[in-house]
């Protein structure tokens, strides 16, 4: 089998990630992705002497989990010699996500998942604290495995059009936004598990105590079944939404962004996502 460094030299390649002079943040969980990924683009950015590499993380506030992920993220990037950036829920929006589901789950707000919060929010902070280090790209740890479940996600949630949205490196759309690259996207979360067994690599094991609440495990149940019947569907899924995307950027065109009237982040309506759920907690 084809290592993995290998595989994402390809899709990096494939999808024109990375300049050669590029400053590049990597998304640092504490996870076995984001932490391998952390391994193979620090070994590949030794190569490009005006490229250089450093790692951010959030913490969101999850106790008895986070905590852990971010002390085991730190030691990695110590022993890789990356600089690492941490930003907290607690510091930009005023609460940890514990303090946001209590809040949520007092008010008997059922609508909206912890992941639901924590995904907008998570998104918003990687973005302001990659643009905070003055990084060009910012490059995240999704697997084949998550970017299938996001289509279907995307589907499920009736959120057709966001599957424009997830590609492999976006758009420049806005200043403020920091390009996303995703060099995990064609590698499946078996090989990248594979990859840190094997090099020994220090990864958080425990699940989120979140995650069973989320719809996205009973899409990634859903997935593995489907997988081991029928090999390669994952990646079938994703080059579908590949299709779909083209046909309707054709049709539709990219979406314009604006500043958040609260904020002033890019959103594409007049307050961002993260304002307006922050709003619905004070309220
Ligand atoms: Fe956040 Fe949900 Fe992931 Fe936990 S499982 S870190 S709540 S998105
Ligand atoms: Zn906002």
């Amino acid at each position: 089998m084809e290592s993995v460094e290998n595989k994402v030299r390809a899709t990096i390649a494939k999808y024109k990630m990375f300049d050669f002079d590029d400053r590049i943040a990597v998304a640092v969980s504490g996870g076995k992705d984001s932490v391998s990924l952390l391994h193979i683009l620090a070994k590949i950015e030794r190569n490009y002497p005006k490229a250089s590499l450093l790692a951010v993380s959030v913490d969101e506030g999850i106790a008895g989990y986070r905590d852990e992920a971010l002390k085991i993220a730190g030691e990695n990037c110590k022993k890789l010699g990356v600089e690492h950036h941490v930003i907290s829920f607690k510091e930009l929006y005023g609460f940890t996500l514990d303090e946001i589901v209590y809040k949520l789950r007092r008010s008997g707000e059922s609508e909206l998942t912890p992941c639901a919060y924590c995904g907008v929010l998570r998104r918003k902070a990687l973005n302001l604290i990659a643009r905070k280090v003055d990084a060009g790209k910012l490059a995240t740890a999704h697997t084949l495995d998550d970017e299938a479940q996001t289509v279907l996600l995307n589907m499920l949630h009736g959120d057709v059009l966001r599957i424009t949205r997830e590609k492999p490196v976006t758009d420049e759309t806005h200043p403020k936004l920091i390009r996303r690259v995703k060099p995990f996207c064609e590698i499946p979360e078996k090989e990248t598990a594979l990859f840190a067994y094997a090099r020994k690599v220090k990864f958080q094991a425990i699940p989120c105590p979140y995650a069973p609440e989320a719809l996205r495990n009973d899409v990634r149940l859903f997935l593995n079944r489907m997988e081991e019947k029928h090999a390669g569907i994952k990646y079938t899924v994703f080059k579908a939404a590949e299709k779909i995307r083209l046909a309707v950027e054709k049709t539709a065109g990219s979406e314009i962004l604006r500043e958040c009237s609260q904020c002033g982040e890019p959103t594409a309506q007049s307050i961002c996502k993260a304002c307006e759920m922050l709003q619905r907690i004070k309220a």
